[in-house]
């Protein structure tokens, strides 16, 4: 089988042929249909967070395929189910975080294409208690960014309390914001989005965005507290400006929910603001599998649209270059069929 590997983190990426791994007990073996890009895959590969994967490894954690064969112990799925592997490859099941609803935080876990190999190749295995049921009838192209950009969002608008009659500040409509939007329009709340790219500003509008603020051109934080401010906001920019910006734009009693994890991001807190306006900042990650099946509902409901661009998997090196050059609108997804 074909896969994408990581060798060393000032290399490209190298396609190379590998065995077909065996699944082991507890474990699935899928047939990879469709695998996400997501900018955790470009931090990994170039090994850019304090905690480093070690090379030789496959990224990937948008993975959708078809179940092919099964260890022991994999009763629940069976051979021909479509599923989803996501970031949380597998947790400790028993934690304080893993019993009460947070197995995101169990600091147990193993991540797909991070610290057990992931999803960009032909084939992969993954353990059967984590992996995801799709729905039959959903776009396994539009699955693979539900499974990191969509759950991720989808939980970072749970955590912020976006709902009707509070204002949601969407700061970056790309590949995770342009879901975010929809989810915090799901939610009930005014939106207001962010960018600094033409068509990701116009993207905004065609997916509804009460107020699209250009920050290349405008104050971001002026203009939404002219509006009242934010109520909520989450962060999915890649800037110190505009984590500064979105905290700004918040009215008393707000909330940032931090989500993008740009390469040595920090926001300074004014304590005196902080205290007086009873401002929160909190941070979020992915989803679990509850918040993941509930992401897919939706989209087989019709009330989610995945703006997205196929490639093939031996693009790999000049689809990051597309990323970090910004000359992507959405999420770029390998078909791998
Ligand atoms: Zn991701
Ligand atoms: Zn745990």
């Amino acid at each position: 089988m074909k896969a994408a590997v990581v060798t060393d983190f000032n290399r490209p990426l190298e396609i190379q042929d590998r065995v077909i791994p065996l699944p082991a007990a507890h474990q699935v073996l899928v047939r990879m249909e469709a695998s996400g890009l997501c900018h955790t895959d470009i931090h990994a590969a170039a090994g850019d967070w304090p905690v480093r994967p070690v090379p030789p490894f496959v990224p990937g954690h948008e993975g959708i395929g078809i179940v092919e064969d099964k260890g022991e112990g994999t009763g629940h799925i069976h051979v021909g189910d479509r599923v989803a592997i996501a970031w949380l490859a597998e947790a400790c099941g028993h934690c304080d975080h893993c019993v009460s609803g947070w197995e995101t935080l169990c600091e147990q876990q193993r991540n797909s294409g991070y610290s057990v190999d992931g999803c960009f190749s032909e084939y992969a295995v993954a353990h059967g208690d984590y992996v995801v049921r799709v729905p039959g009838v959903i776009d396994p192209l539009d699955a693979a960014p539900l499974t990191c950009a969509g759950v991720t969002t989808y939980k970072a608008v749970k955590v912020s309390g976006a709902g009707p009659g509070k204002r949601a500040l969407i700061s970056g409509i790309g590949g995770l914001g342009h879901l975010a939007l929809q989810y915090a329009r799901i939610a009930g709340a005014e939106t207001v989005a962010v960018d600094i790219t033409d068509d990701k500003l116009r993207l905004a509008h065609e997916l509804g965005a009460d107020h699209v603020i250009d920050a290349r051109t405008q104050d971001v934080a002026r203009q939404v507290r002219a509006l009242g401010g934010a109520d909520v906001a989450i962060s999915l920019a890649v800037s110190n400006a505009s984590l500064r910006a979105a905290y700004d734009a918040l009215r008393r009693h707000g909330t940032l929910v931090l989500v993008a994890l740009p390469a040595d991001a920090s926001l300074e807190l004014p304590v005196f603001e902080h205290v007086l306006d009873g401002k929160t900042v909190t941070g979020s990650i992915v989803g679990t599998r509850q918040d993941l099946a509930e992401v897919f509902r939706l989209h087989r409901l019709g009330r989610t649209r995945v703006i997205r661009e196929q490639r093939r998997l031996k693009q790999v090196n000049e689809s990051i270059e597309d990323i970090l050059a910004g000359r992507v609108t959405g999420r770029l997804v390998f078909d791998l069929r």
